[in-house]
């Protein structure tokens, strides 16, 4: 069955030239990113974005093998500098860069999925998102300005190639699990997201749903779940290398 599935996959993807890609799973060691205690059955069990994330990525990794190179920018739970994940998309001179995050909110109701690439915008919403992934506490004074003057000059480079990249795989998200699991769609949205401009290449941010809503968290820590999510974003990712040619 799996060596059947395999020459399906490859006679599916004949006309995609592997590419190189790094898959980035968000946060790590003591950067747990969004976290919560959830109600499962009697225990109550500590859930972090990194953890989740790091499946995630795995996952994604195992689907887009068969066809690319593909890399994790940590494959245990460590914490890894933003500027460390992009040094890593820069050494394997990767072709594209895909973060995986899980989303948090105040409160309890806000849901759905959402994509990102990076540009300027004027959304409040989006910079609270923002502040949650780029916070490192690391960017100060003058290295805060020339980060933010790498920034606009990336913003150029990139944005029609990252914006192209985050609507197809928004798109096969929305079709493969969104709608069968009655997910709210975000939409793909421009945010300044420090590893994305660090990327320095087409490169997009995935917010996959909620972490501080239970019955979304619930769902995203299901392996049918993860398995649809991950294919989609395969999915995704190879039909814009196949528009692309
Ligand atoms: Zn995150």
């Amino acid at each position: 069955m799996k060596v059947f599935s395999t020459v399906l996959i490859l006679i599916f993807n004949f006309n995609i030239v592997a590419k190189t890609i790094v898959i980035d799973p968000g946060h790590g060691g003591d950067d747990h990113g969004a976290k919560r205690f959830l109600k499962l059955g009697k225990k109550k069990v500590l859930i972090a974005e990194k953890n989740l994330a790091l499946d995630l990525a795995k996952k994604i990794k195992k689907r887009l093998e068969p066809t690319h190179k593909v890399y994790l920018t940590r494959t245990v739970d460590r914490e890894v500098a933003l500027m460390d994940r992009a040094s890593i998309a820069e050494k394997l001179q990767a072709d594209l860069f895909i973060s995986v995050h899980i989303n948090a909110s105040s409160k309890k109701k806000p849901r759905g999925f959402e994509t990102y690439y990076l540009d300027n915008h004027k959304d409040s919403a989006v910079k609270k998102v923002e502040e949650l992934e780029n916070n490192t506490g690391t960017f100060e004074g003058e290295e805060l300005i020339i980060r933010q003057i790498l920034t606009e000059l990336l913003i150029s480079k990139t944005v029609d190639t990252s914006k192209a990249l985050a609507r197809s795989i928004h798109g096969q998200v929305h079709k493969q699990v969104g709608r069968p699991y009655k997910m709210i769609n975000r939409g793909v949205k421009p945010g300044l997201f420090f590893v994305l401009a660090l990327a320095k290449r087409p490169a997009v941010l995935l917010e996959v749903g909620f972490l501080s809503n239970s019955k979304e968290l619930k769902r995203m820590l299901s392996s049918e779940f993860q398995d649809r999510y991950a294919q989609a974003v395969a999915d995704g990712i190879n039909q814009y290398l196949k528009t692309k040619k």
